[in-house]
């Protein structure tokens, strides 16, 4: 970061000129900025400030010469500026801008200037670099307690995961603003808790008090720049004074008091120190009052970033709404889910009752696609930035309002909301009588405020127009007067009013004319009475204009005045928009309103709410799980089991977000959470390995799912080597089944855990399958009762047209280790087994733990050559007996077998079994089995899917 003043002029700032001294001094006073620093058009910054700037924002540096020495100097054009601020800002840079406060003309030697904005990533308020229809906050988390107490060694040391137990007790603050529009929230939790609501409110900005370290929250601080916060502005007496002009401080806690009053403090220097006016209050929330998502949940889901940077999220899927306030709203509504079943089915009675009038929806959409965005108009407003537009904006806005609760008069289940649509006719037609119907954007030129608003203004206007009435009189009866009969009056900047006689005339110019202005052709002359009346007219009209701004800005001030109750009318606006477009989606892609309340997921005819808008054949799904069931999902890859899972989750986001879901019908639960441990399989973040992520995710969700909650594992243990996987995934199965009895999604490749099934009362399989259609295979995508055959893989194969010989050989091979798998199962479960009982009849022993020793001897069983297991004391048996038996298979055989032996099923894809089949047809002699088409089916351009090893 280069920001503060350049070593190179400081170390000699005495020699400086003095515009450059006065850089320095700015520089070095807002020394965590990058200073941009007004000359002329431009903004300039120097030396190693130029640099950076020129290569953030792609300008190039001049070499700047004088006296005191050689500078590289950087300028961005004053006119351009937002495109290059959006550049620094984007680099997490803050900006402070440096204009010019006096006039050029009337300074005596140096203009004086001085910071009049600062931008930082998440206080920026100019619309030119905020996105429509979204928030931008500064958020602060504040360590409660002590001041500047070192924070306690994580249990790990690491990121992300929930932390010791002792960490987790402490309480931290977490607070954000958006300056824009004047939302301000605070809460306390654990550091889990903290890291859930970042993850959930991605901040552009986020400040860490003393003894917080950002890293510990990990994924959830997302792309926000952060900067550790002053640290007075977090501590308890400075926070609680600041926070004291928002809110009453006496009701916050000591974390949140310090989250708030610092981000407040924040807030209030960015925007030039002043109270923000437009910030009427702090909301002090529970996170526990909304459905938890964590930054993994988010992500999985893909509510709002797809993976594929081009993908539609969930947000975008339901995104119909027709004002920005609306758009905001539904964002928040999916980033907090309810838990309150009373509110949720409120809700639900709205969009149930706006998706049953076509007519109202329409008229309502309509209406408030005319809506402007009051919150950040507000915000403008009690800034003192808001001009006349904005104010006719405003105007136009409550225009509608009355059109509106005509529209939601029948709708009873709308009646809260159409009250709280107040027409604020007193202030609608208070702008309107002042302020003109288009004005211009400049306040300080006149003609912005109406004739008739004020007396004085009337009355100096009055004098200008006579006067202007007067001269337009005049040149008639001039011409009368003279005789001269081209004779002109006429008016330049310069030279004011004149009367023009051409040289032809100047003879008859009479006595009380007095030259003025000599040209080619003619001469300009004035009278005394003109020149009278040419002062009176200007007089009057720069009077006009000073009134004019006076006024308006009377009337703006009025208007912030009343900004709560233009927030309470925004926020009601928001609520129907983000209502109607729900209603929209709902009926334009036949959604259904879900029942709620029970323990039970009942979906009939489900979809994937985004997959099924690009996917023209999408296949519906039921899902039937009771209350604490887990579900283990078995079927080959591409079939559609996370598709499922993730409409399944989705469902319950979407209902209890107040949206109705993509189904025929459904029951759901109000849950307290959604788990999701979802394969972002192949993203390596921050250097750490997929499987240590994979393993913080099954942390987080073992610790902090309960029986409410709605788990999604897909995939788990499939990081690391086969055997331990197997056995974490079947550990976190029977975790999840004995110990949190949450309502679980399992999607596996470990075949052998479908015999949980058996075994455990609420474990259920359900599968995906294949065909064989024209030839090709076919995913059906659809769910099914029962385990998917252990073989699949094999099944694929034989789908594609692998020869006969070898898929009837590997699937003799996948039934013994299923055999195996299953004995291995059973003998597991049984807690009767006695120490040297038949779990270790077959010689397999040595492990102290059950778990261990079973999914060793799996592994050994189906996947011997597998090179990442540890050797296990039953595997040299195991492979001498493989040797003895090979003495009656010819070495070619011999080869297949062992490298047939190599491959794990479970990790490989049908693509890859493809593959590996045929390469194993190819080591065969001749009479043993022909080329075939199975060859062809490999991947045309050789790429291997899961970049897995080869067999
Ligand atoms: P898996 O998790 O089994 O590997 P996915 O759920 O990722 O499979 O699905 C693979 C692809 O199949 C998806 O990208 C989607 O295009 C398609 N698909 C999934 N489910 C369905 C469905 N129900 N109907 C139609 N296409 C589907």
């Amino acid at each position: 970061m280069v920001t503060g003043a350049p070593a190179k002029m400081l170390d000699r700032r005495d020699e400086l000129t003095p515009m450059l001294a006065q850089y320095v001094d700015l520089a070095e006073a807002y020394d965590d900025c990058v200073l941009l620093f007004r000359v002329g058009d431009f903004y300039k910054s120097f030396c190693d400030t130029a640099d950076e700037v020129a290569r953030v924002c792609e300008l190039t540096r001049i070499e700047r010469e004088d006296s005191t020495g050689t500078y590289t100097a950087c300028g961005i054009p004053v006119d351009n500026a937002p495109k290059y601020l959006e550049r620094l800002l984007d680099a997490e840079y803050r900006v402070a801008l440096a204009d010019q406060v006096e006039d050029p003309d009337e300074a005596s030697g140096l203009v004086d200037r001085a910071v009049t904005q600062i931008l930082t990533p998440g206080t920026v308020v100019e619309e030119e670099l905020l996105a429509a229809g979204t928030n931008t906050y500064v958020a602060a988390v504040a360590r409660g307690d002590a001041d500047g107490t070192a924070e306690q060694p994580r249990g790990d040391g690491a990121p992300g995961t929930a932390g010791t137990a002792a960490d987790d007790d402490a309480r931290f603050g977490f607070a954000y603003v958006d300056v824009s529009t004047g939302e301000c929230a605070a809460t306390a939790g654990s550091a889990a808790a903290v890291e859930a609501e970042l993850a959930r409110t991605a901040p552009a900005e986020l400040l860490v008090g003393p003894g917080v370290d950002a890293d510990r929250f990990g994924d959830a601080v997302g792309d926000a720049a952060v900067a550790a916060g002053a640290d007075e502005q977090f501590g308890a007496d400075a926070a609680g004074a600041v926070l004291d002009r928002y809110a009453a401080a006496d009701r916050f806690g000591d974390a949140e008091t310090r989250a708030a009053g610092a981000v407040l403090s924040y807030a209030e220097w960015s925007s030039g120190g002043d109270e923000l006016g437009h910030v009427s209050r702090v909301r002090r929330y529970d996170p526990r009052q909304s459905l938890g998502l964590d930054a993994t949940a988010l992500r999985g889901l893909e509510l709002f970033e797809n993976r594929a940077p081009s993908g539609e999220t969930l947000f975008d899927t339901v995104d119909e709404t027709r004002c920005a306030l609306g758009r905001r709203r539904l964002r928040a509504w999916l980033r907090r889910p309810l838990v309150d079943r009373g509110r949720i089915e409120a809700r639900h009675d709205a969009v149930d009752a706006l998706a049953a009038r076509p007519l109202v929806r329409e008229a309502v959409r309509e209406r408030l696609s005319a809506a402007y965005d009051l919150e950040r108009l507000v915000g403008r407003v009690s800034r003192g930035r808001a001009d006349a537009r904005d104010l006719r904006s405003l105007h136009e806005t409550l225009a509608v309002v009355p059109d509106l609760r005509a529209e939601l008069a029948d709708v009873d289940a709308l009646a809260d909301l159409r009250e709280a649509l107040d027409p604020l006719g007193d202030l609608r037609d208070r702008i309107d009588e002042a302020v003109v119907e288009e004005p211009p954007q400049e306040l300080t030129e006149g003609g912005v405020i109406r004739d008739g608003f004020d007396d004085d203004l009337d009355e100096v206007r009055a004098t200008a127009r006579e006067g202007r009435e007067w001269v337009a009189d005049l040149e008639a009866a001039e011409r009368d007067r003279t005789g001269i009969d081209n004779l002109e009056v006429g008016y330049n900047q310069v030279h004011g009013y004149y009367i023009e006689v051409t040289n032809g005339q100047l003879d008859d110019v009479p006595d009380d004319y007095t030259r003025r202005q000599t040209l080619k052709n003619s001469e300009r002359f004035y009278t005394p009475e003109l020149k009278r009346r040419e002062d009176e007219i200007l007089g009057a009209e720069e009077r006009a204009d000073g009134l004019e701004y006076e006024l308006f800005c009377e009337v703006r001030a009025e208007v912030a005045e009343s900004a709560e109750r233009v927030q309470a009318l925004a926020d009601a606006l928001a609520r129907l928009d983000a209502l109607a477009s729900l209603a929209t989606v709902a009926v334009e892609r036949d959604y259904v309103r879900p029942e709620l309340g029970g323990d039970d997921v009942r979906i009939e005819g489900g979809r994937h709410p985004v997959v099924e808008r690009t996917e023209p054949e999408f296949v519906p799904n039921d899902a039937d799980l009771p209350g604490g069931t887990v579900a283990l999902i078995t079927g080959p890859n591409m079939s559609g089991k996370s598709t499922y899972m993730r409409q399944v989750a989705l469902a319950v986001v979407l209902a209890q977000a107040g949206s109705f879901v993509p189904a025929q019908a459904a029951e759901l639960p109000v849950v307290d959470r959604v788990f999701t441990r979802v394969g972002a399989s192949d993203d390596i973040a921050g250097g750490e390995s997929t499987f240590m992520r994979e393993m913080r995710e099954l942390t987080d969700i073992l610790h902090d799912a309960t029986a409410d909650s709605l788990v999604l594992l897909d995939e788990v243990g499939r990081g690391t080597a086969t055997t331990d996987g197997r056995a974490i995934a079947r550990a976190a199965v029977e975790f999840v089944h004995d110990e949190l009895g949450a309502t679980t999604l399992f999607a596996t490749h470990y075949h052998d855990l479908t015999a949980l099934a058996d075994r455990y009362d609420r474990v259920r399989n359900l599968h995906f399958a294949a065909t064989r259609e024209d030839g090709d295979v076919t995913f059906l995508h659809r769910v099914r009762r029962g385990a998917a055959s252990s073989s699949y893989g094999v099944e694929v194969a034989d789908l594609a047209g692998v020869p006969e010989r070898v898929v009837a050989r590997a699937r003799e091979f996948v039934d013994a280790d299923a055999d195996t798998a299953a004995d291995v199962a059973d003998s597991d479960s049984d807690p009767d087994v006695d120490e040297d009982g038949d779990a270790g009849g077959d010689g397999v022993g040595g492990s102290d733990s059950a778990l261990g020793d079973d999914a060793q001897r799996t592994l050994s069983d189906v996947a011997g050559a597998d090179a990442d297991a540890p050797s296990a004391p039953g595997r040299g048996a195991a492979a001498s007996g493989d040797a003895a038996a090979g003495d009656e298979l010819r070495a070619a055989e011999r080869d297949v077998l062992a490298a047939l032996r190599g491959v794990d099923v479970a990790e490989t894809t049908p693509i890859e079994a493809l593959n590996r089949l045929s390469d194993l047809q190819r080591r065969l002699p001749d009479e043993s089995a022909k080329p075939s088409a199975a060859g062809d089916a490999s991947r045309p351009d050789g790429t291997d899917e899961t970049g897995g090893d080869d067999g």
